[in-house]
């Protein structure tokens, strides 16, 4: 095995920073808003970037560029930039690689921000957004014009659980030379690698699995060098840096990726199981249980079916609401890919400013619950979920 090609796991926790005087085991945190210089010549090349250095932490920084490392190797990417949050990575790569008149392809079924961010805040700079239903790949290229530069889509999709092929969207993005953007949040990069399939630009929310115990936010954009260039000037000059100290911690939880989301998945199977048996639900969806509608793509693109399992209680808004009421150890919160298992209620949260026959359009019904399952034992998981549904 050569030098610098471990497996997933082993890069994630022995890319490091190098070792200081002091021989420091675990990586140190670097606490500091600028670095000094030694002299003239040294400040000027610095900033010419003759030398690459860190100079200013809204730039870089030894804890955020140590986390970039490990995503940059995990996803098979070329670079990175890290970001304060989720959004702020979503927003700067949109900001930095498109012009005014510029046009998007998206799937219908996105993060709510990323929504917003399409339909409120990019058309007042003249980018307009198209979107296809995540179902019906096969109308996407009818939305291509002259003026789209991105392809953009999330797999498995936020709350539905729905699919799409990323073979399928690579080659689409490569016959129309557009660039491919994946938010794999969701995934994160031990279950999918987009990249492996075209993608340009992979997204992802730290917040969420990376973290992976509702501490801190962060997020990060990884890919192709030229483009992760443009998207680090932008963010150089406008200020949504990653905190050193929310680095420090998501480089760290890298480290127990691939066990806690390895021990994620072991549960969530389970619960889909129990759910999809129990006579007060409709439906379940989860992307490794052989009902999936995209159950093919899911085994061929996933290693896991991720820890979001979806699923419908009978009698529709009422019940469903009924049913979050009942829960009692699990926690009814906004986050998602935490230890704690959190059930979630979108047509009456989340997705509540949307009309009903708008969240039908992404699957959303009325009695749709979202469960992101933690890390507690599966039994009392199961348990808790089997009185509030009794
Ligand atoms: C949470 C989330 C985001 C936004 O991330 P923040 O860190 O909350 O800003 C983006 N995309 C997906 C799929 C998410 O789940």
């Amino acid at each position: 095995m050569s030098e610098n090609k471990k497996k997933f796991e082993t890069e994630a926790i022995r890319t490091q920073l190098e070792r200081t005087d002091f021989l420091e085991h675990s990586a140190p945190l670097y606490l500091t808003s600028s670095f000094v210089f030694e002299d003239a010549e040294d400040m000027r090349a610095s900033f010419t970037e003759e030398k690459q250095r860190n100079i200013y932490s809204r730039f870089t920084n030894p804890n955020t560029s140590e986390f970039v490392d490990k995503i940059c190797k995990m996803e098979g990417a070329e670079s990175g930039h890290a970001f304060a949050t989720g959004m702020a990575a979503v927003f700067s790569t949109f900001a930095a690689l498109l012009n005014s008149g510029d046009h998007i392809v998206s799937a219908r079924s996105v993060f709510g921000s990323t929504h917003t961010l399409f339909t409120k805040f990019l058309p007042k700079w003249q980018i307009t957004t198209s979107y296809f239903n995540i179902n019906e790949p096969e109308t996407i290229e009818r939305f291509i014009t002259s003026n789209t530069k991105i392809l953009y889509a999330e797999s498995p999709t936020n709350p539905a659980i729905d699919i799409i092929d990323l073979e399928l969207l690579g080659n689409i993005a490569k016959k129309h030379n557009l660039i491919l953007v994946i938010d794999n949040c969701f995934a994160t990069p031990y279950i999918q690698q987009p990249i492996k399939y075209g993608a340009h630009l992979v997204i992802h929310s730290a917040t969420k699995l990376i973290d992976g115990q509702g501490r801190v936010l962060g997020g990060v954009t990884v890919g192709r060098a030229d483009l992760v260039r443009e998207i680090y000037l932008f963010s150089r000059n406008t200020g949504p840096a990653l905190s050193p100290f929310n680095a420090w911690v998501l480089s760290k939880s890298l480290e127990t990726l691939a066990v806690r989301v390895d021990k994620h998945c072991e549960n969530a199977l389970k619960v889909a199981d129990f759910l999809e048996n129990h006579p007060k639900i409709n439906w379940v969806k989860y992307p490794f249980l052989k009902s999936h509608p995209q159950y093919e793509v899911a085994k061929k693109q996933m290693k896991l079916g991720g820890n979001i399992v979806a699923f419908e209680v009978k009698g529709g808004i009422e019940k469903g609401r009924n049913f979050i009421n009942a829960i009692k150890m699990c926690s009814l919160s906004a986050n998602l890919g935490d230890t704690r298992t959190i059930v979630t209620h979108p047509a009456s949260t989340t997705h509540s400013s949307l009309a009903e026959a708008d969240r039908l359009v992404v699957n959303i019904t009325d009695g749709l619950v979202r469960v992101s399952v933690g890390l507690e034992h599966v039994d009392d998981i199961i348990s808790d979920l089997e009185q509030a549904l009794n």
